[in-house]
């Protein structure tokens, strides 16, 4: 099948967050502008020239300068014609006005703020790099340059964090009138400050049932707003779902540009190599830059279907899976599935099996049920 999509992985952050297992570097002392020609020379090497949605995600793509971030811009309008939607990732303080016109001038048409908590303490304990103000005027600096689509990304079950406190950081976003909301409870990953803080007892999580509180909260809050949800952790008024993300829950191919990007191309699931020296090494030798690629069984794409698509709303689609995989869905999955619908955590409607609201709070035991049942 044909790539329609492409992520641009931007490396480096002008500071590390507390709690951040992402792909980053401090950005200081990086070789951030030897980075971009070969990540230039790495999206010259693909063959697909016209896609629908591209991603520019990170560490934090704003980070750059602006004669660096001019460089990439200039370099993905010339190799490639995107007919849909072009996002980047920004941090709010970095969102300034002169960024947001390259940005604006070279096409892109929504942004994606990591805002997480509007609680300036809070920012303070993730060890952000902006500041509750920051979000105000990045919004406003947005829309005075006409960007119409603005997303913004919220964290719950934070260090300390009480449902009341995560009920008006959401509040707060949804007064601004964005058009859409990403949030995620924070999860403790190894290898990450907020890890070694927790194991040596210096830092106290909200426990399982607030943060389920917190989960039931935001579905409910957002359900009385405009924003519909339509995977179990984004919500977006009609018109401003993320084309990108849908892409990955879809199961279908996209491209992974950049140290330690994931792709999915012609049936084979790749990771680019990491570090960002080790990347860099591999274009200069004129090699694909790959870590490893495995193409999924025939098996694993039928569970991958299953867990990906429960993830949004509309969830999987019967006549979709069959004419996919050439075989019914209940052939497959039909003892999970009747265990699921009888257990109240999916639900099935004309061509769909979804999550039902319980399904959803749970979802992770859900999707390991796919896994188990093949
Ligand atoms: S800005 Fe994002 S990628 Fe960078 S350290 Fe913070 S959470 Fe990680």
């Amino acid at each position: 099948m044909k790539v329609k999509s492409a992520y641009i992985h931007i490396p480096f952050c002008v500071k590390i967050c507390t709690y951040c297992d992402f792909n980053k570097y401090f950005i200081q002392n990086q070789p951030v502008d030897h980075y971009l020609d070969c990540l230039i020379k790495e999206m010259e090497m693909s063959e697909t020239r016209e896609l629908q949605t591209m991603f520019v995600g990170g560490g934090t793509p704003t980070a750059l300068d602006v004669h660096q971030l001019e460089k990439l811009l200039i370099a993905i309008n010339n190799l490639f014609t995107i007919t849909g939607e072009y996002s980047f990732e920004a941090n709010p303080d970095e969102l300034t006005i002169e960024k947001l016109q390259l940005l604006k001038r070279y096409g892109v048409n929504r942004l994606s703020m990591g805002v997480q908590t509007f609680n300036p303490k809070l920012l303070e304990v993730l060890g952000r790099s902006h500041k509750t103000e920051d979000i105000y005027s990045a919004v406003e600096n947005a829309r005075t340059v006409g960007f119409e689509s603005i997303s913004l990304d919220l964290m719950y079950q934070l260090p300390q964090q009480s449902l009341e406190d995560f009920k008006e950081s959401l509040d707060l976003a949804l007064a601004l009138d964005i058009d859409h909301i990403s949030s995620y409870g924070l999860i403790l990953e190894p290898q990450t400050q907020f890890y070694n803080m927790y194991r040596k007892g210096k830092l106290s999580m909200p426990n399982e049932d607030v943060g389920e509180a917190m989960y039931e909260y935001l579905i409910t809050r957002m359900h009385s707003s405009e924003m519909h949800q339509y995977e179990l952790s984004n919500f977006g008024k009609v018109g401003h779902e993320s084309e990108h993300n849908k892409v990955y829950w879809k199961n279908e191919g996209y491209y992974g540009f950049g140290a330690g990007a994931s792709g999915y191309v012609d049936g084979e699931r790749y990771t680019n190599v990491n570090p960002v020296n080790h990347y860099i090494k591999k274009i200069e030798n004129n090699e694909r830059p790959i870590l490893h690629a495995t193409q999924p069984t025939r098996t694993e794409q039928m569970e991958e279907e299953m867990f990906l698509g429960l993830r949004m709303n509309q969830g999987v689609s019967i006549s979709r899976f069959h004419e996919k995989f050439d075989i019914s869905i209940n052939e497959i999955f039909g003892q999970t599935l009747s265990d699921l619908l009888e257990r109240g955590l999916i639900k099935q409607s004309d061509d769909y099996f979804s999550l039902t609201e319980r399904g959803k709070v749970i979802g992770n035991e859900v999707f390991e049920a796919f896994l188990l049942s093949v």
